[in-house]
């Protein structure tokens, strides 16, 4: 996933002596921030293992307080009651100054709030680039919800360059559910049908407790709670430039999908966008394939 933001040249730092300082600093505070394992007994994503709601949570209040380039936050409940979060990822001192670049974000989304060439320029040039990724709105898509806490970690202990400049450039809000409710029935099923013959079936009840699967058609219209909240947080407060929905096929569909998406594209949406959404694409499988060869 970060590969998606590895565009331009990497950083290099400019004094030996600075670099020593930085990477004796960087591994002490990476050998403070929990690892998911530390936390959760096993790595997320392994076979046959399952992070209910409890567990993400968890790791996520345990992570803010270990690192400085976390900050969780709850933007709500859900249905029944689970506390809906968002971890903001990113350097220190930008975690230092959400405010700052929310409200550069904010302005940079409604013309109206820029009054000329030169502060457009300025806002360009201070803000940063806001990415939402959201982890397995359909519940049963279980994957991308247990990756979020490898990736949480990862940004927040690799010290490698292109780290380094995707989170000084880059404010991440990473969703680890938007239907937590979800995860526990899922994972709840999953646990109470391992090693049967039901294994890996779905639960026999709807895993949101209103909408269902048809939890994420409900951008239009706004009667969950859970997408009041994450709309409320999206385009209300912080109009991220990137949204990433992480969903997930079955075992006999494709395993990825990138950009650029199949013709007609949607009409209603501005042709710029489209080839910017396939330059995003375009770079992904340059990096995808440069791993596979
Ligand atoms: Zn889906």
């Amino acid at each position: 996933m970060s590969n998606l933001h590895r565009f331009g040249k990497s950083g290099f730092l400019k004094s030996l002596g600075l670099c020593g300082v930085l990477l004796v600093c960087s591994y002490i505070a990476a050998a403070q921030v929990p690892s998911p394992k530390s936390v959760l007994g096993f790595t997320p994503t392994d076979d046959k293992t399952i992070a209910d709601w409890r567990q993400i949570n968890d790791y996520f209040v345990k992570l803010d307080k270990a690192s400085n380039k976390v900050a969780v936050k709850e933007i709500g409940k859900s249905t029944n009651g689970k506390p809906l979060i968002v971890a903001f990822i990113s350097s220190p001192d930008n975690i230092k100054n959400l405010e700052k670049y929310r409200q550069i974000s904010a302005r940079l989304a409604d013309p109206r709030t820029v009054k000329s060439e030169s502060e457009l320029a300025d806002l360009i040039k201070n803000g940063k680039t806001i990415v939402s990724i959201s982890c397995s709105i359909h519940s049963t898509e279980i994957v991308a919800s247990q990756m979020s806490m490898n990736l949480a970690y990862e940004l927040a202990t690799a010290t490698d360059a292109d780290t380094k400049e995707i989170l000084d450039n880059t404010i991440l809000l990473l969703i680890p559910s938007p239907n937590p409710d979800g995860i526990d029935i899922v994972a709840d099923w999953y646990r109470k049908t391992l090693g049967t013959k039901s294994e890996g079936t779905a639960p026999p009840e709807l895993y949101h407790h209103y909408a269902g699967h048809d939890d994420n058609r409900d951008w239009f219209m706004l009667n969950l709670v859970e997408t009041q909240a994450i709309t409320k947080l999206f385009w209300q407060q912080w109009f991220p430039q990137l949204v990433y929905d992480v969903h997930q096929q079955g075992s006999n569909a494709s395993r990825f999908i990138i950009p650029p998406f199949f013709d007609p594209p949607n009409p209603r949406v501005a042709p710029s966008i489209l080839r910017e959404v396939g330059l995003i694409g375009y770079k992904m499988a340059a990096d995808l394939q440069a791993k596979r060869y």
